[in-house]
């Protein structure tokens, strides 16, 4: 594999947009699409491949200068996505995940912990897992595990479940609150080691798509972590969570849904040309062109309100109700275009070895990235309604 760094960016502060997209085209249509099928065979993600994007400087594009990133101004950050979401959906979420985590982490750690903490995992050293979902709560202020201090300690009890990366990470940006309080108050954003005593950390087994992802339930029972690994103060966590983290994410996730979904399309094309029904390719068929007609203007809709919602946030953080409707539109979108590619396909596109079948499942997780759409719509309500 092809592992040659671009001199247009790599350790730069000056990347080059052009140059950069050209870069993604070609190893998204080489050797990224090459590693798919052995990602859905062996279910895990090569580490030469983890390597690969590191060296390219694809793990550290978005976070500034000041940490070890390229600074990459976030409307572009959000094309490159865009373009890179045609690989395998679990290259995808490496990429999302790994230019992403470091600003909850930013938002609030001392300049201590920007050594120890935020920089390492810019640099592509340490992984990190966003680790808020619990299995008997809602996401957010109704969070139910719990932290005790005790002295320069925290003891932890509680569960979390669904966290991409939580059997592979070395740290967990985990939220919890303190005994007895309730809503935000009370809240917490720990640094909390994987090999943390009293924390278990187990697989929750095959998924339906991104099948080189791995995603993990954590136990906790008295799990120790250091008071020195809190970012920010008590009762601060949810504001590291949320305004840190998810509204420049929702427009991610929105990005992704758009290259997704462009790829679904390409494939949908290439198909209707290449079938032959009745002595005509199917594109030949009205019924057909209308269908991919109907695509195309989707998912260019879709580009156009996820950009504006990146130059929204670039412009005014956290921009809230525009992240909630590029990821609503986007999300739904994708489940209309991959559905309607799955439909050109016929019924080999239901196969496991055709290319549709691989994308149709990796798009179902985005519904649930970042939110559902009923958590978008209930922001974009609360702003219209103020
Ligand atoms: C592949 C994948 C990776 C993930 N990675 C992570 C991760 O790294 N870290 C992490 O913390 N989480 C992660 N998650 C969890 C993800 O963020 C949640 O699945 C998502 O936010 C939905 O929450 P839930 O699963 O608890 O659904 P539930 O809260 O159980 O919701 C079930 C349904 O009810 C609806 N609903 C719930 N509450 C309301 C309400 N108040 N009003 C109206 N409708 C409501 C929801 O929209 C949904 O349709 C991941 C999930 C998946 C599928």
């Amino acid at each position: 594999m092809d592992g040659t760094p671009l001199a247009a960016y790599e350790g730069s502060t000056t990347v080059q947009p052009a140059a950069l997209l050209a870069d993604v085209a070609a190893l998204v249509a080489g050797p990224l699409e090459e590693a798919a099928a052995r990602i859905e065979r062996e279910g895990r993600v090569p580490r030469e491949i983890w390597d690969l994007l590191n060296r390219r400087g694809y793990l550290r594009l978005a976070a500034p200068a000041e940490y070890g990133g390229a600074g990459l101004p976030f409307p572009a950050y959000v094309e490159f996505l865009e373009a890179f979401s045609q690989a395998h959906g679990s290259l995808r979420m490496i990429v999302h995940v790994m230019n992403g985590i470091w600003r909850p982490m930013a938002r609030r750690a001392s300049a201590e912990q920007v050594e120890r903490f935020v920089r390492p995992q810019v640099e592509g050293r340490h992984t990190v897992a966003f680790t808020l979902t619990e299995p008997g709560n809602g996401s957010g202020a109704d969070i139910q595990t719990t932290a005790r201090r005790i002295g320069d300690r925290y003891l932890l009890n509680g569960e979390k479940h669904l966290i991409t990366f939580g059997l592979v990470c070395d740290h967990y940006l985990l939220f919890c609150r303190l005994e007895g309080t309730s809503g935000h108050e009370g809240t917490l954003a720990l640094m909390a080691p994987r090999h943390a005593p009293g924390l278990r950390a187990v697989s929750m087994g095959d998924s339906l798509g991104l099948r080189g992802t791995d995603h993990a339930h954590l136990y906790m029972k008295d799990c120790e972590v250091p008071v020195a690994n809190r970012l920010g103060a008590e009762g601060q966590g949810l504001d590291v969570a949320l305004r840190g983290f998810l509204d420049a994410s929702r427009i991610c996730v929105a990005a992704s849904c758009v290259g997704l979904a462009q790829r679904a399309l390409d494939l949908a094309v290439a198909r209707a040309k290449a079938r032959v029904t009745f002595g005509r390719p199917i594109a030949a068929r009205q019924a057909i062109q209308m269908r991919l007609a109907e695509m195309e203007t989707d998912v260019e809709a879709a580009r156009q309100l996820v950009r504006w919602a990146a130059g929204r946030w670039e412009a005014d953080p956290p921009a809230a109700a525009a992240a909630a409707k590029a990821k609503l539109f986007a999300l739904e979108m994708l489940q209309r275009v991959t559905d309607g590619a799955l439909q050109v396909w016929g019924g080999a596109g239901y196969f496991e070895d055709s290319p549709i079948a691989r994308v149709y499942r990796d798009a179902r997780a985005q519904r649930f990235e970042e939110g559902t759409a009923e958590i978008q719509k209930a922001t974009i309500a609360k702003e219209l309604l103020a």
